[in-house]
């Protein structure tokens, strides 16, 4: 199992996160990412860690738990 940290004084609201995987990622009213869910499931690691390489201030991680 892997989860997704966030970087919330880095984030910049840029919502690349969100295209990449809205079902992980929301925007709050202040602009800045929201986690929908902290757990990674192996069936959808590749594309959270797509969309988190997509921020291009590199708030978010994907790491093993
Ligand atoms: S892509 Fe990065 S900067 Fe943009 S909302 Fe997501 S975490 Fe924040």
């Amino acid at each position: 199992m892997a989860v997704v940290k966030a970087d919330l004084e880095a984030c910049q609201g840029y919502a690349n996160c969100v295209v990449g995987a809205e079902d992980y990622f929301d925007i709050d009213d202040d602009g800045v990412v929201v986690l929908l869910r902290a757990e990674v499931s192996e069936s959808d690691r590749g594309r959270v860690e797509e969309a988190a390489r997509s921020c291009p201030v590199s708030a978010l991680l994907v790491e093993d738990q």
